[in-house]
């Protein structure tokens, strides 16, 4: 497999950026912005861009083959060593392209599986980027070698039948077999092992069932780890990076009166994340599907904030936090150059609150959001007290649903349902043991 990451890699490679603009469609384009972000994350240097206005997608080349022979000129005079597609490619179309453009093409879904593949730090993060990048490459690799016979061939090929030299031809063939039988043996042994560490990491999760668990969640570069590196004193990598984090880490914040929230942090998303990966990324962002509520953070000085918002709130859905209580933060209000776009976001999400992770400015009133949250949760307790302790029994019957009675010996063991707001008061009553066995918002 080295040799197949090996051409999809673009660290310190001079990169053309590519985006195709579709004629009559009203949505802005953001000039290439972010993906040049993403590949100067990938350690490539940008050189040009080419946006092109197009009326529909050309099967061949995507762009058209007038286009794309402009681009061949291009790549000659900045001496560029790859392409980058900010669209999603076939392989025939990257196949087709660099036979015209004589150089790599990619696009941006194998521009990010790179990406992720550089940061991936834990065992964990490590085999879920392996397994998606076999995923999206496992069905490009037939036409990849298709397109090296045509090359190897490229002399002599009169006829489609004739292409390549006979002994070159089968190599090709075989290489085909061999590679796909090691993908499809990989992918099977990536997904034992991933298998194991998410049970692992369930019951991790599953331990935590009693906590009040708030998860940040937020387009790449929002400022989530900086938001958890200022309210718990952790020390998550922030950088000003596209996916410093692939890894999802969690803090206790201790909010006023000794009330606990676990914070997690965890993988930023993007517009367009390819599927496979967030697929298999699963595992990590359970986090999120667990969590009591989302805490979105936006960085609000970007000019793409809104899509960036949808973008977001589409990730979401796609894992199965579509229903869970969100919370909207409106991040790095301390950069904001014009205060008319702080009040369109402001108009447009009414309930947001406007922070800066960096100075703390706005940081009190998110406390407090987050500490009605708190209060207003439900718990589920079993509560062991002694039978003769009256006074716990009636004040469980004043204030909460009492679902199970259990007698034994001196003591009872009630399961009751109740506000956290009113866990202190029974703290004070003389219990033997109360657990926590669930809590949920409501
Ligand atoms: P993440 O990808 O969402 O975890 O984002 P990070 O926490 O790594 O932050 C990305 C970049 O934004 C870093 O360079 C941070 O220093 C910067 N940043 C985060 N919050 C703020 C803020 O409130 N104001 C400013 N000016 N920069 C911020
Ligand atoms: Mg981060």
């Amino acid at each position: 497999m080295e040799k197949l990451r090996d051409t999809l890699r673009v660290r310190r490679e001079r990169a053309i950026l590519v985006g195709a603009v579709f004629a009559g469609n009203s949505e802005k384009s953001d000039g290439l912005i972010e993906l040049a972000a993403l590949a100067e994350s990938a350690g490539a240097i940008v050189v040009d861009k080419f946006q092109q206005k197009i009326h529909k997608i050309n099967a061949a080349t995507y762009i058209g083959k007038g286009k794309t022979e402009q681009l061949a000129g291009r790549v000659i005079r900045f001496n560029a060593d790859v392409i980058i597609f900010d669209n999603d490619l076939t392989p025939s179309q990257i196949r087709e392209i660099e036979t015209i453009v004589k150089t790599k093409v990619l696009d941006r879904s194998e521009l990010i599986l790179d990406i992720f593949a550089t940061r991936a730090q834990t065992k964990q993060a490590k085999l879920q980027v392996s397994l998606a990048q076999l995923e999206y490459t496992y069905p490009r690799l037939t036409k990849m070698w298709q397109h090296l016979d045509s090359v190897a061939g490229a002399g002599g090929g009169t006829t489609a039948g004739a292409v390549g030299a006979v002994g070159t031809r089968g190599t090709g063939e075989q290489q085909l077999e061999i590679d796909r039988r090691l993908v499809k043996k990989s992918i099977t042994e990536l997904k034992r092992q991933l298998q194991e560490i998410d049970k692992r990491k369930i019951r991790e999760i599953d331990a935590r069932r009693g906590s009040f668990k708030a998860c940040l969640v937020g387009y790449t570069n929002s400022g989530k780890s900086t938001l958890l590196n200022t309210l718990t004193g952790a020390d998550a990598v922030t950088e000003d990076r596209l996916f410093a984090t692939l890894d999802t880490k969690t803090k206790k914040w201790m909010m006023d009166g000794a009330a606990e929230v676990l914070l997690s942090d965890t993988v930023g998303f993007v517009r367009n994340l390819p599927h496979q990966l967030v697929a298999s990324f699963k595992a990590t962002l359970e986090e999120a599907v667990n969590a009591d509520m989302l805490l979105h953070i936006v960085d609000a000085a970007n000019p793409n904030a809104i899509k960036q918002i949808e973008a977001v709130r589409k990730v979401l859905a796609e894992i199965g936090c579509g229903d869970k209580p969100v919370m909207e933060i409106l991040n790095k209000v301390d950069v904001i150059k014009k205060i008319g776009d702080l009040e369109l976001l402001q108009t447009l999400f009414p309930d947001a609150v406007c922070i800066s992770a960096k100075t703390g400015f706005g940081l009190d009133v998110l406390k407090n959001k987050i500490m009605e949250k708190y209060r207003g949760t439900e718990l589920l307790l079993r509560v062991t007290s002694p039978q003769s302790n009256g006074k716990a029994q009636s004040f469980m019957r004043a204030y909460g649903r009492i679902t199970k009675e259990d007698y034994s010996g001196d003591s009872v063991i009630i399961e009751v349902n109740m506000g956290r707001n009113h866990l202190a008061g029974l703290q004070r009553l003389g219990i033997e043991k109360i657990e926590i066995i669930e809590s949920r918002l409501i």
